[in-house]
């Protein structure tokens, strides 16, 4: 297919050939401009705050994410962003479960890390998307991102038309709630920007403040990340601050009870996306505790998945928690011989903190 230089008709024709193919990768695309974001005043307070915690690069990347997208550091051709958004919700196949309050000896994980790494099926989705814009239209340049670069990516979804920004701060979609995964594929491509969608569906609302079990969001559309328990057990590196252990719950890898406690996903589209399906997030504790005795085993056992990202020493330090929190006595066995061997002092302390726990009864 060709197309010259298009105006009128052609560049709506344009744009809608491109949407329908990105709509056979992706549940959802919207198209903006690659200006720069707004909101740097507010995302500036947010790192003045502290909000961020250990999470230095967002500072780094600061000056990058508030500037546009054409900068030769992304993009330097770049003249139009898709905005595609992939949804992972598969609710029907397992119900919500109820986090903190699960069965005795079980740990959860958040359902966007039970599938494949979604890094993964994003960027190659991504990856695909670009080489068939560089097939059709000769001389295209096209780059994604996804959670990975100095993108604001729920910024431009919404002002490509996906969503507005909740008060948990995540994007809702009337069409895919908001278990959703978003890219940006910045392309030389001019394209027609969509309406921003710029009205807010919140209302009076105000239950994902209310489910969070650390009370990380502040107020809304304000989300102290120190308190989050996505944070907590991804991204923080170092010791779980005690005042905040008890309230992890069964949460072994990441957090999502605030999204779930949104009405906003009655209605959505189920997900179709089979590579970030992963069941219903439930892992017996005890077995996984042994399992992450070794580097081999727990590489082994997560290889593919985002659940690599804290490390073997991460992940048992969140399991020693969630086995203090919701561990029978069965456990202080298996915990005092992790407070004996493990190689890593920051496990041995939290398992520590689980037997003083677990023994207290
Ligand atoms: S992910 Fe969990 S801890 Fe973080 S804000 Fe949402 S409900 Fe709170
Ligand atoms: S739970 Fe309610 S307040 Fe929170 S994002 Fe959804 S609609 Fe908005």
């Amino acid at each position: 297919m060709t197309f010259g230089s298009p105006t009128g008709s052609g560049r709506s024709l344009l744009k809608q050939t491109v949407r329908e193919y990105a709509l056979t990768l992706f549940d959802e695309v919207g198209f903006t401009s690659p200006a720069a974001p707004g909101h740097t005043a507010f995302v500036d307070a947010w790192l003045e705050a502290g909000y961020h915690g250990e999470m230095s690069y967002l500072k780094t990347r600061k000056r990058l994410r508030g500037g546009p997208l054409n900068s030769q550091k992304l993009l330097g051709k770049a003249r139009s962003v898709i905005v595609v958004a992939q949804s992972y919700d598969f609710r029907e196949a397992y119900p919500l479960a109820p986090a903190g309050r699960g069965s005795a000896g079980q740990g959860l994980i958040a359902r966007y890390a039970r599938g494949e790494d979604y890094h993964r099926v994003m960027w190659e989705k991504l990856n695909t998307l670009r080489d068939w814009l560089a097939d059709e239209f000769p001389g295209t340049q096209s780059r994604g991102y996804t959670d990975s670069g100095p993108i604001r990516e729920r910024e431009l979804a919404a002002r490509a038309g996906l969503g507005w920004q909740g008060k948990h701060t995540n994007l809702i979609s009337l069409k895919l709630g908001n278990f959703f995964f978003l890219g940006a594929l910045l392309t030389s491509l001019k394209l027609e920007p969509d309406l921003p969608f710029d009205s807010h569906h919140c209302g009076t609302c105000t239950r994902c403040l209310s489910v969070c079990p650390t009370g990380a969001i502040v107020a809304p559309m304000a989300l102290d990340a120190r308190r989050c328990i996505s944070y907590l057990t991804i991204e923080l590196h170092g010791s779980i601050p005690e005042e905040l252990r008890p309230l992890l719950g069964d949460h072994i890898f990441g957090c999502d009870d605030c999204l779930a406690a949104c009405p906003w996903n009655d209605k959505a589209q189920a997900a179709n996306e089979l590579r970030l399906f992963g069941g219903d997030g439930q892992v017996d504790l005890l077995e996984l505790l042994e399992l992450l005795a070794t580097e081999e085993a727990f590489e082994q056992r997560f290889a593919g998945s985002p659940i690599l990202r804290p490390g073997r020493t991460g992940l048992r330090r969140n399991v020693c928690v969630a086995l203090g929190n919701v561990g029978g006595p069965e456990a202080i066995a298996p915990l005092e011989r992790v407070a004996q061997t493990d190689p890593s002092e920051l496990v041995r302390e939290h398992a520590r903190w689980a037997i003083r726990r677990l023994s207290a009864g």
